[in-house]
């Protein structure tokens, strides 16, 4: 649809019905969900009609049906006005109603959206119907002449601001629901649907849904993360439930390369369908970064451990030290593969591009290399001073965990300001609490050595310019500000990229070095082989890389039946923070989690957040203002 009858989306009313040509789609009304036209829908915000002759009365019906699911029923104004409402559309159109109920209609809907306790019977559950009523009130009227009317399927999606941050769609007000009302098991089972490392991201993730939540224009964000933890959590102390077994098994043969969260999420949802999958992981275990890159004090191995031996236990074959070294086709095709997942990661450490880096000087170390060898058993006698060259979380891992294993002068050298650091704030206060220094503006031009041995690097001072293509200003060279920085080891921690060398000359890369994909069926220019995960996305995040899991298998499920891969409802463009009705919502402080005591955190690689227990979650959980977006659409 590209243009508009009638909208009353956002409360702001745009009528042209009265045969003139119907207008242009105006901004920030939606005309389209994803790839998806509709002739009328009704969502949380108002109605958007085109001039396609729609069922209004229909889809109210439609709509009001779909609320009720949503109506949590705990005040009675929202839950029984609902049903009252449906109970008039539906006497209306069996030919039963009268010409009063539409005023009636309109009384009952003005009260749901002014005495509802949630935002969502106040924003969202009958306001297009309420539109509807005052709008198309002859489309009501007409069914009040005794004559019944008819209805028509409607399609119908709901979404959350939160949710629609999240990069996993996670159902988060829904899984919040689940804990409020003390069902922590429900909760993790919905978590799991779409993030199958529960404890994992609970922990770790970046939660990029928190900055989307509608508490923050009030007080504080619901701690959506922590309750994730909690549900996990709560799981693992009662005992910890099996995941559900796949109820039919299918013939086919998937190989999935890289045991990281791309590759975990991809098995479990392949196994669940009952697909034989085989995962080649050239590490010793699962987990991939999470195993070897985030450090036990931000993720205790054992909850990682736990949640892979979950996933495998689904039956899946996990063969680990097995490097797939050259991606043969004919080989794996021999072997009765007919799909086959790489979530192989950006493991390769990014250049400084500063004289001595490639001369292989004892004392210098790439980040995620640094990272792995401890995870992997490797001790490193704390010694002297540490130098980490770089202002992203991996900087702040290698930092930290140098601390940990007893360095007492850690040193972080960064080319901007702390306002431009990629790192999260919170892990850049917590290194300076534990005693890491940080020196802003410089960036290395040398490494320093004596022989084989590093001493230090030569470094520049910088300054800011004009902002580059990520939108941070560039750092720019002083010139002759040169001088040296003393070290005994030196981490360059500045990013990683994808060794593709293991399918050099067959796969198509981008000018990025990442492999080229469809963005849509995560497809690559190989018959039969996807992708997913850092490798095709650059360094991300752990919950992007269990999206790219989720989507792929979906997309290898498609392709092996032989299906067009049907794409979810999407609500890209759509302005979901945007809610007409605010009401009045009192503050609740957020529920607060203590973090172990810098001086005696730094001893060791003891977990530094602590939990929530089930009663603050329930209380954290009931801060949740539910704001569910619904729409309905024909
Ligand atoms: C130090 C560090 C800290 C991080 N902290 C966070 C954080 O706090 N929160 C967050 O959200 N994200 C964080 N990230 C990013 C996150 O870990 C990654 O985005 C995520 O793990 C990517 O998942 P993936 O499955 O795509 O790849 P990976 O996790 O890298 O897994 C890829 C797997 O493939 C295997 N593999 C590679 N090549 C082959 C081959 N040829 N044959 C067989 N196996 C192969 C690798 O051994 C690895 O196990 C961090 C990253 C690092 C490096
Ligand atoms: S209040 Fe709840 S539903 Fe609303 S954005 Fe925050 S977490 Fe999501
Ligand atoms: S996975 Fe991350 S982004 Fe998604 S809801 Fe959980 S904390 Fe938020």
């Amino acid at each position: 649809m590209s243009a508009v009858s009638f909208s009353s989306w956002n409360g702001k009313i745009i009528d042209n019905r009265t045969g003139k040509a119907a207008k242009a789609a105006v901004p920030g009304i939606p005309t389209m969900l994803g790839d998806k036209s509709f002739s009328a829908l009704m969502g949380w915000n108002g109605m958007v009609v085109s001039e396609t002759v729609a069922n209004i009365p229909s889809l109210a019906l439609g709509y009001l049906r779909e609320a009720r699911k949503l109506s949590c029923g705990e005040c009675s104004v929202c839950s029984i006005g609902i049903d009252r409402l449906i109970g008039l559309i539906d006497g209306l159109i069996a030919g039963k109603g009268k010409k009063q109920d539409i005023a009636e209609i309109e009384r009952i809907a003005r009260g749901v959206m002014e005495l509802s306790k949630c935002n969502f019977g106040r924003a969202s559950a009958v306001t297009p119907v309420y539109d509807a009523v005052r709008y198309y009130k002859d489309d009501f009227l007409a069914l009040t002449a005794g004559k019944k009317g008819t209805t028509r399927p409607y399609k119908t999606a709901v979404t959350a601001p939160c949710l629609e941050a999240c990069p996993a769609r996670l159902d988060i007000p829904g899984y919040i629901e689940l804990i409020r009302n003390n069902r922590f098991g429900e909760s993790l089972d919905l978590i799991r649907k779409r993030c199958i490392l529960p404890g994992v991201i609970g922990r770790a993730c970046t939660h990029p849904c928190e900055d989307a939540c509608v508490r923050n224009g009030i007080d504080k964000t619901l701690a959506i993360r922590l309750l994730k933890r909690a549900a996990a959590d709560s799981d693992l102390s009662s005992g910890a439930s099996a995941l559900k077994k796949p109820t039919a098994e299918r013939p086919e043969k998937v190989a999935v390369v890289g045991a990281g969260p791309a590759g975990l999420a991809a098995t479990y949802h392949l196994r669940r369908m009952g697909y034989q999958v085989t995962v080649f992981e050239a590490l010793p275990k699962g987990g991939g970064m999470a195993a070897v890159g985030i450090p036990d004090y931000r993720l205790p191995k054992r909850i990682l451990e736990h949640e892979v031996e979950l996933i495998r236990s689904l039956g899946a074959d996990f063969r680990y030290n097995r490097r797939i070294e050259k991606l043969d086709m004919d080989e794996l095709t021999a072997q009765g593969f007919k799909a086959i997942f790489l979530g192989v990661g950006a493991h390769e450490g990014t250049k400084m591009g500063c004289k001595g880096e490639d001369a292989g000087y004892e004392g210098f170390v790439d980040g995620a290399v640094f990272l792995r060898e401890l995870a992997l058993g490797k001790t490193v006698e704390p010694k002297g001073k540490v130098v980490i060259v770089g202002g992203g979380n991996v900087a702040m891992d290698c930092a930290r965990s140098c601390v940990r294993l007893g360095f007492k002068d850690v040193e972080i050298l960064y080319r901007r300001t702390r306002k431009e650091m990629p790192a999260r704030a919170e892990e850049v206060d917590e290194a300076l609490e534990e005693g890491i220094k940080i020196r802003y503006l410089v960036a290395p031009v040398a490494v320093l050595a004596d022989g084989n041995r590093v001493r230090g690097v030569e470094c520049i001072r910088m300054k800011l310019g004009e902002p580059d293509s990520s939108g941070r200003r560039r750092p720019v060279p002083v010139k002759g500000s040169e001088f040296k920085v003393k070290a005994d080891l030196v981490i360059p921690a500045i990013g990683q990229k994808p060794d593709l060398g293991f399918a050099k000359d067959v796969i198509q890369v981008t000018g990025w070095g990442t492999i080229e994909v469809n963005p849509d069926t995560l497809r690559t220019n190989l018959e039969g082989v996807f992708a997913g995960g850092d490798c095709v996305s650059g360094p991300a995040t752990l919950i992007e890389a269990l999206d790219a899991g989720n989507r792929a298998a979906r997309s290898i499920d498609a392709y092996l039946q032989g299906r067009t891969l049907e794409p979810e409802v999407s609500f890209k463009g759509i302005d979901v923070k945007a809610q007409r009705i605010e009401g009045f919502i009192d503050a609740c402080p957020q529920e607060k989690v203590t973090l172990l005591d810098p001086k005696e955190r730094v001893k060791s690689f003891d977990e530094v957040e602590g939990p929530f227990g089930n009663d603050a979650a329930m209380k954290e959980a009931n801060r949740c203002l539910r704001c569910y977006r619904l729409v309905v659409w024909e």
